[in-house]
C-alpha cells in the first residue's frame, strides 16, 4: 500500500464533512473565500478550544517548570530585526513571464511554469512577514510587522519571566497565539494557512544539558499525541540533517503525521542554542544571563522549543478520528475523538415529538448542561439523530423513550461501540462523568442494565 492510501480519509472527504456539519469554512465565504484563510464553525471552535486546552493543561497547569505568558501580535520592529526574520524570513520566488503566478523556486523540477509552462523569471527573495503601519502616517518608521511565530514575544520577556516568575532553571515559557505567513503556496485545507495558531513553548535549561532536554521533549510531544489516541504507526520523527539545519539551530526533529496527502510536519522541535537571546541581549542591550546560585555562574541559558500549529494539529486529530464503517445496507461515518477533544460530549435525544416526553428530556438537558457540553436535538428519526452525532464525534447520546416517563431511566448510547445501557435518570450524571473518563460502558451504576450489545 502506497504512503498516500494509508491516510484512513481523503481531503475531499475530509473538507466536505467539516462543512457539511459545521467545523470549518472558508473565510469570506459568500464572497468565494480568501486563499489561505478559515473559519471554526460552531462545532470546530469547540474542537479548537478543547484542542488548546488538552495542550495548555499538559504543558502548563500540571507541571511546575513551565510559566504561561499571552504577548501582543504586533511588536517593535527591533524584534525582528534582531531575530533575523526581516532579512531571512524569505523563500526565493521565481515568477512567470506569461500568467504572472509565482513559485517557490525549491519546489520546481523544471525550468517553466507549472501553470501554464511560461518562461520564468530570476529567483527573487520574497519576505514571508505580513507588513502594516502602526499610528495615521503610512511612512518607513511606523512599520509593523504581523507575527510569522509566537516565539519572539518570549524571548524578550525572558528577563520578565525571571524577575516575576520564581523560576529556577530548567523551566519554560509557554504560549498560544494567532501567527500570520504570506505563504507563496497553500492548500491541502488547515494544513497550511496565511492565518494559523501556534502553540509553543520556550524551555530555558543550562549549556551543555541542551541535548539531553531536546530528546526529553521529542519523547513528551510524542505521548501527548498518543494520549489523545493518535495511532504510533501514522506518527513519524524526522531529524533534520545537520547540512539542513536553520542558522539558530543545533538540532531539529519534526513529528510527521501522515496526512491525506502524505507524511508531513506536525510539530517541530528544534535546540535554538542561546542564539536567540544573545540576538536580543545585543541589539537591546539589555542584559539576558542568568545566575546560577548553585554554581555561582552567570550565563545566557540554551533553549529547546516545540513548536506546533492548532490548526494543523486540528487536522490530525480529525484525519485520525474519522472512520467509516458498514452498517446495514448503509456507511456510517463516524469521528472516534477523544473523549477530551470531543466538541460535544452528550447528546440529549427524545425519541419523539411529544410533549410529555420533551418536557422530560429538556429537564435532563437542562441538568447535565452546566457539566458537560450538551446538545439537544428532536428533530428527525433517532436513527438519523445518531448519525449525524457520530458524525460529530459525540461520545454518548441518552435516549429518552416513553418507558422513560414511568421507569425514570434513559438509555445511554456509546459512539464507537453502538452499545447501550440503561440507567436511573438521577444517575446519568455521573455515570457520564464516568464514562468519559474511560469507564467501561458494561460497569453499570446501582439500578442499570445493559439495553443493546451489538
Ligand atoms: P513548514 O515546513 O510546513 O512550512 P515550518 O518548518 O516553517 O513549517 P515552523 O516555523 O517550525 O514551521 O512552525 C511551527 C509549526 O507551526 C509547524 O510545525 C506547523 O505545525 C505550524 N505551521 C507553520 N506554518 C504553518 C502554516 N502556514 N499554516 C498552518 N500551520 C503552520
Amino acid at each position: 500500500m502506497s504512503e498516500k492510501a494509508a491516510s484512513k480519509v481523503s481531503l475531499e472527504k475530509l473538507v466536505s464533512l467539516c462543512q457539511r456539519r459545521g467545523f470549518i469554512f472558508p473565510s469570506s465565504d459568500i464572497y468565494g473565500g480568501l486563499s489561505g484563510c478559515w473559519d471554526y464553525g460552531p462545532v470546530g471552535i469547540e474542537l479548537k478550544r478543547n484542542v488548546k486546552e488538552a495542550w495548555w493543561r499538559a504543558i502548563v497547569q500540571e507541571r511546575d517548570d513551565m510559566l504561561g505568558l499571552d504577548t501582543s501580535i504586533l511588536m517593535n520592529s527591533k524584534v525582528w530585526e534582531a531575530s533575523g526574520h526581516v532579512t531571512s524570513f524569505k523563500d526565493p520566488l521565481v515568477e512567470c513571464k506569461n500568467c504572472h503566478l509565482r513559485w517557490k523556486a525549491d519546489d520546481l523540477t523544471e525550468n517553466k511554469c507549472p501553470s501554464c509552462g511560461g518562461e520564468l523569471t530570476e529567483e527573487r527573495l520574497f519576505n514571508t512577514m505580513f507588513k502594516t503601519f502602526i499610528g495615521p502616517v503610512e511612512e518607513n518608521a511606523s512599520i509593523v510587522y504581523l507575527r510569522p511565530e509566537t516565539a519572539q514575544g518570549m524571548f524578550v520577556n525572558f528577563p520578565n519571566a525571571l524577575s516575576t516568575g520564581r523560576k529556577r532553571l530548567p523551566f519554560g515559557i509557554a504560549q498560544q497565539g494567532k501567527a500570520f505567513r504570506n505563504e507563496i503556496t497553500t492548500g491541502n485545507f488547515i494544513f497550511r494557512s496565511r492565518e494559523f495558531e501556534i502553540m509553543e513553548f520556550e524551555y530555558f535549561v543550562k549549556p551543555g544539558t541542551d541535548e539531553k532536554w531536546f530528546d526529553y521533549w521529542v519523547e513528551e510531544r510524542l505521548k501527548w499525541y498518543i494520549r489523545l489516541s493518535i495511532d504510533k504507526k501514522h506518527l513519524k520523527l524526522y531529524p533534520h540533517p545537520k547540512e539542513k539545519l536553520a542558522h539558530y539551530a543545533r538540532s531539529t526533529t519534526d513529528i510527521n503525521y501522515l496526512f491525506p496527502h502524505g507524511w508531513a510536519e506536525l510539530e517541530g522541535i528544534a535546540n535554538r542554542t542561546d542564539f536567540d537571546l544573545k540576538q536580543h541581549s545585543a541589539a537591546s542591550g539589555k542584559s539576558m544571563e542568568y545566575f546560577d546560585d548553585e554554581t555561582k555562574e552567570h550565563y545566557v541559558p540554551y533553549i529547546v522549543e516545540p513548536s506546533l500549529g492548532v490548526d494543523r494539529a486540528i487536522m490530525a486529530f480529525l484525519c485520525e478520528a474519522y472512520d467509516e464503517e458498514p452498517d446495514k445496507d448503509e456507511i456510517r461515518v463516524v469521528l472516534h475523538f477523544h473523549p477530551d477533544l470531543a466538541p460535544i460530549k452528550v447528546a440529549v435525544l427524545p425519541l419523539s415529538r411529544k410533549e410529555n416526553l420533551t418536557a422530560f428530556a429538556k429537564d435532563i438537558y437542562t441538568a447535565l448542561k452546566p457539566c458537560f457540553t450538551t446538545q439537544y436535538d428532536d428533530t428527525q428519526s433517532i436513527g438519523r439523530r445518531y448519525r449525524r452525532q457520530d458524525e460529530l464525534g459525540t461520545p454518548y447520546c441518552v435516549t429518552i423513550d416513553f418507558q422513560s416517563l414511568e421507569d425514570n431511566m434513559a438509555t445511554i448510547r456509546e459512539r464507537d461501540s453502538m452499545n447501550q445501557i440503561r440507567v436511573p435518570v438521577a444517575a446519568l450524571k455521573d455515570t457520564l462523568v464516568a464514562k468519559l473518563a474511560g469507564e467501561d460502558l458494561f460497569i453499570l451504576p446501582e439500578g442499570g442494565k445493559i439495553w443493546k450489545q451489538e
